[in-house]
């Protein structure tokens, strides 16, 4: 859980250490609006993939289901900076699916977290495989990252890729074609 009173005296302390009057108008408020607000964008931690990926239909064939252009937003740990950007998933079904709108909560709610964009690629994948047990999964996930382009390490718009591959995924190379051939039909 946040602890909003504890993020409104550390934010009054960085204000502070940036050489701000943090009594003036435009910022009297500000410790209070970051406090709420990372009460929202880290909410991830709250939630439970588990119970996000419970409800599961069962289906007789196991063709790839790719849900494509989930857009995201998360934050990177090592700069409490944003990254952003989409994460395109593909499972082969073992007997269950689950509905499309699942998987985007359960990028959702590992987004909503300090992250590094591997590591969120990572546990998506982990989570799919465990709770919907597939035959396979691939997690791809494309994003900007402003620690990069904000301080010009990267130009701006560059992306980052990451993939995660667990199951058929990992050992079958047509498992893999057949995602990108999804991906980039219209
Ligand atoms: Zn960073």
């Amino acid at each position: 859980m946040v602890d909003e009173s504890k993020i409104r005296q550390a934010i009054e302390l960085l204000l502070d250490g940036m050489g701000e009057d943090v009594t003036r108008e435009g910022l009297v408020d500000t410790p209070e609006r970051i406090a709420r607000m990372y009460t929202q964008i880290l909410s991830g931690k709250d939630e439970d993939a588990g119970e996000i990926l419970s409800k599961r239909f069962k289906v007789d064939n196991s063709e790839c289901v790719l849900v494509k252009d989930i857009v995201f937003y998360s934050m990177c740990e090592h700069h409490l900076m944003p990254f952003y950007g989409k994460a395109h998933i593909a499972y082969i079904p073992d007997g269950e699916v689950v509905g499309l709108s699942k998987i985007a909560r359960t990028v959702e709610c590992f987004a909503k977290r300090l992250q590094l964009q591997e590591q969120l690629s990572a546990q998506v994948a982990d989570a799919i495989m465990e709770y919907l047990m597939p035959k396979g999964v691939m997690v791809v996930m494309e994003a900007e990252h402003m620690c990069m382009t904000m301080r010009g390490v990267k130009k701006p718009g560059s992306k980052t890729v990451t993939v995660a591959t667990r199951g058929i995924f990992e050992t079958d190379s047509n498992a893999r074609d057949l995602f990108f051939r999804m991906l980039n039909a219209q």
